[in-house]
């Protein structure tokens, strides 16, 4: 009779245990752990990490005409990044929806001061400027429901084009990045934060139909650069809610990077629950869980769009 000792290893060698998730976690040979333990070092590396100061105010519009491509996201958590690396950043909600004050944690229920009393009204953008409470040197123009009326109202104006710049140049802020989250449509909102930047930062979300559409937002920011504003640039393209197991994310994102290579950020942002999660608490996601992978990409995200220039 065999011995049962025996029987037991070799039965055990023939089907090794399954391995339990918390060792999937820390073994930094299998692909989860090893992205883990990435990002661990990238956190380490970056965190705390002084960015140098542009040397005018950088201002940045993240457009893209497509809803739910990740602009929002991109724009709080980017300027978050920026703002914890030391820099001075206004983030400008130019989106009637609100969903950058939300995340910034800043009031914007209807008749707060806010953007649409600086393109609409009289008040200057010191004005209606707040304080994001959780994070050191951000503040935030927020935007309000009472900015849905603007595309309207703005239509028979004269210069209507020219109010957020306007408003901008006035403020005269003592930053160094203005963001714009645009709502998700090529209208006088968008059009006002085309003319209002140097930069254009576009999202992309790494799915069918990427590049769909951006034909059209490249034929925009071409309309406003030959008519009003020669300087602005695409500067910088960024790859969102990348899921890098499927094929179709890995050819988009190739896709991308193949028509815009100089533009494309190296870092990618997962597509993460993190991310997701933290603006039902009214934060960014590099508050609200700075270790997870979406807050470490978008740290990476902004330390690579700030040493860029
Ligand atoms: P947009 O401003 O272009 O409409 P959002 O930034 O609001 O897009 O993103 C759309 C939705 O997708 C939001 O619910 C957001 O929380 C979620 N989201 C954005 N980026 C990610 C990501 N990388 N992973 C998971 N969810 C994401
Ligand atoms: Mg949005």
């Amino acid at each position: 009779m065999a011995d049962p000792r025996r029987e037991a290893e070799r039965r055990r060698n023939a089907h090794p245990p399954k391995r339990s998730f918390q060792d999937q976690f820390s073994d930094d040979t299998s692909p989860v752990g090893a992205e883990l333990v990435r990002d661990r070092e990238t956190l380490k590396s970056l965190s705390g990490k002084k960015l140098p100061k542009p040397q005018e105010t950088r201002i940045m519009t993240v457009a893209n005409q497509k809803g739910g491509v990740g602009k929002t996201t991109t724009a709080v958590n980017v300027a978050a990044g920026l703002a914890l690396g030391g820099l001075r950043v206004v983030v400008i909600d130019a989106d009637p929806q609100g969903n950058a004050s939300t995340a910034l944690g800043v009031d914007h229920s209807a008749g707060t001061p806010s953007l649409h009393d600086v393109i609409i009204g009289d008040l200057s953008i010191c004005d209606v400027l707040k304080e994001c409470p959780h994070v050191e040197n951000l503040w935030v123009v927020p935007s309000t429901i009472d900015l849905s009326s603007a595309e309207i109202s703005l239509v028979l104006e004269n210069g209507r084009e020219f109010r957020l710049k306007n408003a901008i140049d006035e403020a005269d802020l003592d930053v160094d990045y203005i963001i714009i989250d645009c709502p998700p449509s090529l209208g006088l909102l968008t059009l006002n934060s085309l003319v209002a930047a140097k930069e254009v930062l576009i999202p992309i979300q790494t799915e069918y139909y990427a590049l769909e559409g951006l034909t059209q937002l490249i034929n925009t920011i071409n309309v406003v650069k030959q008519s009003t504003n020669a300087e602005l640039e695409v500067s910088t393209i960024l790859l969102t809610m990348y899921d890098k197991r499927t094929n179709l994310a890995q050819e988009v994102a190739s896709d991308v990077r193949a028509h815009f290579p100089e533009e494309t950020l190296d870092v990618e942002i997962p597509r993460n629950v993190k991310i997701s999660e933290a603006p039902s608490y009214e934060q960014t996601v590099l508050t609200y869980d700075p270790r997870s992978a979406g807050a470490v990409a978008y740290l990476a995200a902004a330390h690579e769009i700030a040493q860029r220039h």
